[in-house]
């Protein structure tokens, strides 16, 4: 049986892109594209192309602090600079790129809600770093924070599960809903004591009467895919069992996949045709099937191109 799967796609998207030799640049996406379009007459049923969208500066205030806002504004205008300590340059129009990240994160959740389509990846958003009041690691506003933040506010939806498998924490949202329990956060990353950002250990289960409602697991560098499939079985599973999500956002990272420039991680992307399909599984059993899916990090593009398009397979084909 074949799912409907919208995917964010056009140039505005490819604008998200940081000056050479920047890691993040427009050919991630580019050649994810390529490798779907490869795909066509198997998916041309299932696939939807979605026209990006700018979000509403009101839509990116529900996570970012405006200050924020204005800065990353004005900095786009100047075109020089950097947004965060030297991770994240500014570049002319960077502000209205990032708007069309979060406006196609945004409308693939608006798309989902509506019956429209089933499920809904973005190749550009997953942008998990951002921090309220400032850019950190490639990542100008947080998509995926922004997202939760509207389900919960403008929707009134409960519950939440955010799974994130880029091979880098994902500070941003994390901490950034560490103390709400109705964001359920399970986050499998290569050990912060050798990446950036270094933060994301186990004993972090969430503040206040949000404890035992986020759950970090941790992979030694050189874990490859039966390691991640090992440890999934022992700590995720039974978190999942324990939550009873209203929608599901899944961070796809693809720079946990073998070669990649900037990680330790060993996988291939089986790893990601194995989360996604059990979180679409889930998505079905639990909530009506409402799943989106991001891109987040992955720096070498003929990884990113396989993992992300093992995604949509995954959303597509439900057996
Ligand atoms: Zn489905
Ligand atoms: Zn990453």
């Amino acid at each position: 049986m074949n799912c409907k799967v919208g995917v964010a796609w056009g140039e505005e998207l490819l604008d998200y892109s940081f000056p050479f030799p920047h890691p993040f640049r427009r050919d991630r996406a580019i050649e994810f594209y390529q490798e779907l379009s490869n795909f066509a007459e198997d998916l041309a049923e299932s696939i939807i192309a979605v026209k990006p969208e700018q979000a509403s500066v009101e839509e990116v205030l529900l996570f970012h602090e405006a200050g924020y806002v204005d800065f990353v504004r004005r900095r786009s205008e100047e075109g020089r600079g950097y947004l965060d300590y030297g991770d994240t340059p500014a570049f002319k129009g960077c502000y209205e790129a990032s708007l069309y990240v979060v406006g196609a994160t945004l409308k693939l959740v608006k798309l989902i809600l509506a019956g429209e389509i089933d499920h809904g990846f973005n190749p550009v958003g997953g942008l998990h770093h951002a921090k309220k009041g400032s850019a950190a690691g490639f990542c100008i506003f947080n998509d995926a924070a922004i997202a939760i933040e509207y389900l919960l506010k403008r929707v009134g939806l409960p519950e939440v599960l955010y799974v994130d498998i880029d091979a880098h924490h994902g500070d941003g949202v994390f901490y950034g809903f560490y103390g709400d329990g109705r964001v359920k956060i399970l986050d499998v990353h290569q050990d912060g004591r050798t990446l950036y950002p270094g933060t994301g250990f186990p004993h972090e289960r969430g503040a206040g009467n949000a404890v035992g409602t986020k759950l970090n697991i941790t992979l030694l560098p050189g874990s490859g895919v039966e390691e991640f499939k090992e440890a999934w079985r022992e700590m995720a599973e039974e978190f999942l069992a324990g939550s009873k999500p209203d929608f599901i956002i899944l961070q796809a990272g693809a720079d946990g996949l073998a070669g990649d420039p900037l990680t330790g991680l060993n996988y291939t992307e089986e790893v990601h045709s194995f989360v996604a399909s059990r979180l679409h599984e889930l998505a079905h059993e639990r909530c009506r099937g409402k799943i989106l899916a991001l891109g987040g990090g992955g720096y070498n593009v003929l990884n990113v191109a396989r993992a992300w398009t093992a995604v949509v397979k995954a959303l597509a084909n439900r057996s």
